[in-house]
């Protein structure tokens, strides 16, 4: 994880906005060729020849999408840049670039600003994408952080969600439902905090969920994996919202129905022995836990070759006729209907 530097703070109003501008973008380069003019004039300039453009825009407010009493600003600048590459991702498109806007309360000096940024830079160098601008603007109360990606792709291998077909196979990366047993342990950790500030709790059993909750990256691998397969996913989707819903993205826009079997999930160790301490049911939260950032795809069956035995990848389930409906085919073999029970409706339940 990131280290936090302790140092003087320096009051916003005493650099003024264009001051601000300039100390947070000084250190970042544009390095992709597609990118003609970034930060600077009343514009960026961006040239893809001919390929086809892809874009995609996040909103993030403290208090409804993160809290920084547990979110350090390091990681919400990092992982705000990684939620819009992953939509980029999802398209089977290589984003380049991004825009951040800003909208700060005088509660935030300089040096916090700058934390937020070194995230953000840290993202950009990873990922290799460049930053080419941005707004800055006052806020009355919280932080409100917005960021615009931008990508790249060959026209034909953009993947949608409209393009899943019958007997397609339903794949997905990595594991999920961690992101969501970390968000359960940080916040019982912070309730802890606000009673007792000097409990030190040991939180190394739960360092991969909360990784995973504080530090997600993007699916980029799998991107380059699939093409270096010659796998082109017939349609594709970042689970952002958890497996559920986007699986029902997914059948709905190709108007497909679907069997996912609960026995084939993807859980890691640390989700199965975490739900059992919160008392949750780990394929509840592995189908409305949200925040994986994992991709979720479908291919053809003749391409399972390609994809076997790669332990990234998973077969989850497959396409079937629309009229069959999306249902969980539970380990004790009945058919449960899919229902799209968000983050919130799920935090309630
Ligand atoms: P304008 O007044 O035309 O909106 P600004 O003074 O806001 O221009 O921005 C000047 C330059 O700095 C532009 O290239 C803009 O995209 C960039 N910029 C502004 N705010 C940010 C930010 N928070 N992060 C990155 N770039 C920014
Ligand atoms: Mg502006």
């Amino acid at each position: 994880m990131f280290e936090n530097k302790e140092s003087e703070k320096t009051p916003l109003n005493q650099l003024g906005e264009f001051g601000l501008i300039e100390k947070l973008t000084k250190d970042f380069r544009s390095s992709n060729a597609e990118t003609l003019k970034g930060i600077g004039d009343d514009a960026a300039v961006l040239d893809f020849k001919e390929h086809k453009c892809v874009i995609s825009t996040d909103l993030l407010i403290e208090g409804v999408h993160f809290n920084l009493s547990y979110m350090p600003l390091k990681h919400l600048g990092y992982k705000a840049v990684i939620v819009n590459l992953s939509d980029i991702y999802a398209m089977n498109a290589v984003p380049k670039q991004i825009t951040v806007s800003l909208a700060v309360s005088n509660r935030f000096p300089l040096e916090a600003l700058e934390e937020l940024y070194a995230g953000i830079k840290l993202a950009c160098e990873l990922y290799k994408v460049d930053l080419v601008g941005g707004d800055t603007t006052t806020s009355t109360t919280g932080l409100v952080l917005s960021i615009t990606a931008v990508g790249d792709a060959k026209e034909d291998s953009l993947v949608f969600r409209d393009g899943a077909k019958e007997n397609d196979l339903l794949v997905v990366s990595g594991d999920v439902g961690a992101a969501y047993m970390g968000l359960q342990v940080l916040e019982r950790e912070n309730e802890v905090f606000k009673v007792n500030p000097k409990n030190q709790p040991d939180l190394t059993p739960y360092s991969y969920i909360i990784e995973r909750q504080l530090k997600p990256e993007a699916r980029k691998d799998i991107i380059t994996l699939l093409e270096q397969l010659e796998v082109v996913p017939t349609s594709m989707i970042d689970i952002s919202d958890g497996l559920s819903s986007e699986i029902l993205h997914i059948c709905n826009n190709s108007g497909v129905g679907c069997n996912l079997y609960e026995d084939k999930i993807p859980l890691d160790p640390t989700v199965i022995s975490s739900c059992e301490e919160f008392k949750l049911d780990s394929t509840l939260v592995a189908l409305s836990g949200g925040e994986d950032y994992e991709l979720l795809f479908t291919i053809n069956q003749k391409e399972f070759p390609k994809i076997k035995g790669n332990p990234n990848l998973t077969v989850v389930g497959h396409i079937t006729a629309k009229s069959e409906g999306a249902h969980l085919v539970s380990r004790n073999n009945s058919k449960i209907p899919l229902t799209a029970q968000g983050w919130n409706s799920f935090a309630k339940a």
